[in-house]
């Protein structure tokens, strides 16, 4: 890391013992930031970095609840309020075994750039439990969800942190955390959570949105090499709801979608992955895809890994670093064109110098993904004003975000000297809208 930066990140490091994706994810930001700080001395007289690395405030909370059987169990229950320079902080809450602070704090960091490149006027913010809702029934689910809101209600408010979902949190879990903190507060205050039912509030498009999104994304990124999704093999990892509506467009746009995956291993459906089959097995019955594999009499390799199959588009759509060195070798071999980050952080830093390396177009999660967080902003648009929209036009906005993403990455690359470098551009433009509104906002 160069010049002024190092001694930053070593004290990033000192202050966040043990919170390996937290420094990830600061690390492969200040990577691209080096140019920006010799053009704007300014940032580091208001020592900028230093302050937009320290979230404004980290709530951690205990979230009691009873099971079936009558016994007590504890979660852990956080809140990262990272930075509110452009707006009320915004982003999801993550259900899942593997979450604790570092998590939390890597997904609110990242959350802060990919807010400011959506243009929407939100902070970053991120919050979730090490609660896992697999397994679970409705009635633990909901007990959970309601002592979780009897904490957190306090610290969030339409003006003040919206949050959505994110893995293990969907339309079920949004639901009783917003009747709960409804009945909390007397209020029905719309704006509090996204992701809402259509009739209670919530926007069409917002659950297609993050995996439409991405591929939007992508098809600009072909579209710099005069191509197109039009018959385009296309493989993307995970099952849930990014990965599902990614699948969905980017064969809407022509392509033939034919793997998904889920933590116990891939399918292959050399057919086309079958949109309503995934949709009845994941979001109603809550199923796994080797259910899907044998629904419709496809390949199912369990514990395999997806990136062994060759791909004209990869897009990582399950979690952090589930993308490695390896299997972006192995992409490479095959022939890999594009790679489009659905998921936060999917590919490891080594994978990632290798895609560029290899020439091959590479779009990191804070701009691909941003479509999910701009549909949010739109749903509190619509609260806001006491309207809901249409489909088409939603879906029209949400396209034209993601071609403005495109665009101010790719023009922001070039004037910074790298062009189609996404990575630089993203954490750029997302870097030097927060760091001006720091400024003009003074020393908080
Ligand atoms: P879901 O819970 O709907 O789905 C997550 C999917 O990823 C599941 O198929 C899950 O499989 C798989 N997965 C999770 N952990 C692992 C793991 N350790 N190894 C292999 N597979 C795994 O979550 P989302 O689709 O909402 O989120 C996916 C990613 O997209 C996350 O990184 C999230 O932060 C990001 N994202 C989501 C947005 C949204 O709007 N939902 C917005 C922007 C980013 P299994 O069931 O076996 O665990």
């Amino acid at each position: 890391m160069e010049g002024q930066l190092a001694p930053i990140f070593d004290q990033v490091l000192r202050r966040n013992p043990g919170e390996a994706e937290f420094h990830q994810a600061v690390r492969e930001v200040f990577e691209s930031l080096a140019p920006v700080l010799t053009k704007n001395p300014e940032y580091a007289d208001a020592a900028i970095l230093e302050r937009i690395c320290e979230p404004e405030r980290q709530i951690i909370l205990r979230v009691p609840w009873v099971d079936d059987q009558g016994h007590v169990q504890i979660n852990r229950g956080f809140r990262v309020e990272f930075n509110s320079a452009l707006g009320p902080f915004k982003g999801g809450l993550r259900f899942h075994p593997s979450v604790y602070l570092g998590i939390v704090k890597f997904l609110g960091f990242e959350q802060i750039f990919k807010n400011s490149l959506t243009g929407m006027p939100i902070g970053g913010g991120k919050g979730g439990s090490d609660f896992d809702p697999r397994g679970k029934s409705d009635a633990e689910v909901m007990r959970f969800c309601q002592s979780f809101m009897t904490e957190l209600y306090r610290h969030i408010g339409e003006y003040t942190d919206v949050p959505a979902g994110d893995i293990g949190v969907g339309g079920r879990e949004i639901g009783y955390l917003f009747g709960q903190y409804k009945r909390i507060t007397n209020r029905y205050e719309s704006g509090v959570l996204t992701g809402k039912g259509l009739s209670w509030g919530g926007s069409l498009v917002r659950t297609e949105a993050t995996g439409y999104g991405t591929v939007f994304f992508a098809n600009e990124m072909l579209g710099t090499k005069n191509d197109t999704l039009e018959g385009k093999r296309v493989v993307i990892s995970g099952s849930g709801n990014v990965a599902i509506y990614a699948a969905q467009k980017a064969q809407q746009l022509g392509a033939n979608v034919v793997a998904l995956s889920d933590s116990s291993g891939y399918v292959l459906d050399e057919k086309g992955i079958d949109i309503e089959t995934i949709r009845q097995v994941k979001e109603i019955e809550r199923g796994r895809v080797s259910d899907y594999a044998e629904r419709r009499g496809a390949q199912f390799v369990a514990k395999g890994n997806i990136w062994e199959l060759q791909a004209d588009i990869a897009l990582p759509c399950a979690t952090q670093n589930e993308l490695d060195l390896d299997s972006a070798k192995l992409l490479i071999a095959g022939g890999v064109k594009v790679v489009a980050e659905g998921a936060n952080m999917p590919t490891t830093p080594d994978a990632l110098a290798a895609f560029q390396d290899a020439g091959v177009l590479f779009a990191p999660g804070k701009a691909a993904n941003a479509g999910g967080v701009a549909t949010s902003a739109l749903e509190m648009q619509q609260n806001a004003s006491r309207d809901a929209w249409t489909f088409d036009y939603t879906e029209q906005r949400l396209q034209s975000i993601m071609k403005n993403i495109h665009k101010n990455c790719a023009t922001t690359a070039e004037k910074y000297g790298q062009p189609g470098n996404y990575v630089a551009g993203a954490n750029i433009a997302g870097f030097t809208k927060v760091a001006d509104a720091m400024i003009a906002q003074g020393v908080i």
